[in-house]
């Protein structure tokens, strides 16, 4: 952690402010250094906690925490660990799958295609969080013997999001991994509630969220015990004209500082079909260990975002298969 001084500030002041630093952080080294302090602690999760302490301590500027002293678990994972039930190792994972389950034979028809396709998991969303309170929320329970279904006839891996901390032992229950969708990457108490779930934890970037607020996310999941997470860019939605629709350079980097699988979901980051096949093609190139897509044999009839459901040829030209 860095501390700048005020500017002008009296080496009498500042020495004291150093030893008031030290109180604070017994056992941790402080570096005085022209108008700044250094401080190391052997774990860096002390210097997060006393920070606000810290700034608060007259002649101090503010403070300054890398992304390794933010995030020490994230910061820190040994790299390429197989890190949920799908193994991102060799080649990109595909999870595909329209973006809300929405009857049985519909479901069931679309989970065969994908598999043949070349999927390795499947959308499995019963609860949607919808802008609007009049749009199809999701079938919620009742959809749970449609998707148990569709694991037991094509034995792929169930990804499922979960709301609201009460749906999550449920779901865990049935579904391989738990998604945290955009809007709830900020919601703690869900965080914490789905890392004690055990499963492998498919984390979205928040809107707007910054490289340092996803690994403080993720790092909470860390926290709570989580041992399989994996990173999803997702884009800002809100993109303003010439900004990416994804974040490549921040899926490259987030990728490369916490050693997780980063994949991208092009379907929400474009919000229409054609961009999406060419954006999961330019994720892949940059570097995804994979993507979430929605994909489906009638995208045409969907409830919910078919304007950005890719087909089943269109899935399978992007996956090779
Ligand atoms: C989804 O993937 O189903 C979804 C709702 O996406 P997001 O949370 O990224 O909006
Ligand atoms: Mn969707």
């Amino acid at each position: 952690m860095i501390i700048l001084l005020e500017k002008n500030l009296p080496p009498a002041a500042a020495a004291e402010l150093a030893r008031a630093v030290a109180r604070l952080l017994p056992g941790a080294a402080v570096r005085r250094s022209g108008q700044q302090l250094s401080i190391t602690a052997a774990r860096p999760q002390r210097l997060a906690e006393a920070a606000p302490a810290i700034e608060n301590l007259p002649g101090v500027e503010k403070t300054v925490l890398s992304d390794a002293e933010l995030c020490p678990l994230a910061c820190a994972l040994p790299k390429q660990v197989p890190s949920s039930p799908l193994d991102f190792r060799r080649a990109p994972v595909f999870i595909a799958g329209p973006c809300a389950v929405e009857d049985e034979q519909s479901y069931l028809a679309a989970a065969r295609a994908l598999k043949a396709a070349g999927a390795h998991a499947l959308r499995a969303a019963l609860f949607k969080p919808r802008s609007s309170p009049y749009a199809f929320q999701g079938l919620g329970w009742p959809g749970l013997k449609i998707i148990s279904k569709a694991k037991k006839l094509t034995g792929l891996p169930l990804v499922t999001e979960a709301t609201d901390t009460r749906q999550v032992q449920r779901l865990a229950a049935a579904c391989d991994i738990l998604q945290v969708g955009a809007r709830n990457m900020r919601n703690y108490e869900l965080l914490k509630e789905l890392a004690r779930s055990g499963r492998a934890v498919l984390l979205k970037r928040g809107l707007r969220a910054t490289l340092t607020e996803w690994l403080l996310s993720a790092e909470y999941l860390l926290a709570s015990g989580a041992k399989k997470i994996i990173l999803c860019e997702r884009g800002d939605a809100l993109a303003r004209p010439g900004e990416p629709l994804l974040d490549l350079r921040l899926m490259a980097a987030a990728k490369k500082i916490s050693g997780l699988p980063v994949i991208a979901d092009p379907s929400h980051a474009s919000r229409d079909r054609a961009l999406a096949a060419a954006l999961a093609r330019q994720a892949l190139r940059a570097g995804a260990d994979g993507l979430l897509m929605e994909a489906s044999p009638n995208p045409y009839s969907a409830r919910v975002d078919g304007r950005q459901t890719v087909s089943i040829e269109t899935f399978r030209s992007i996956t090779g298969k």
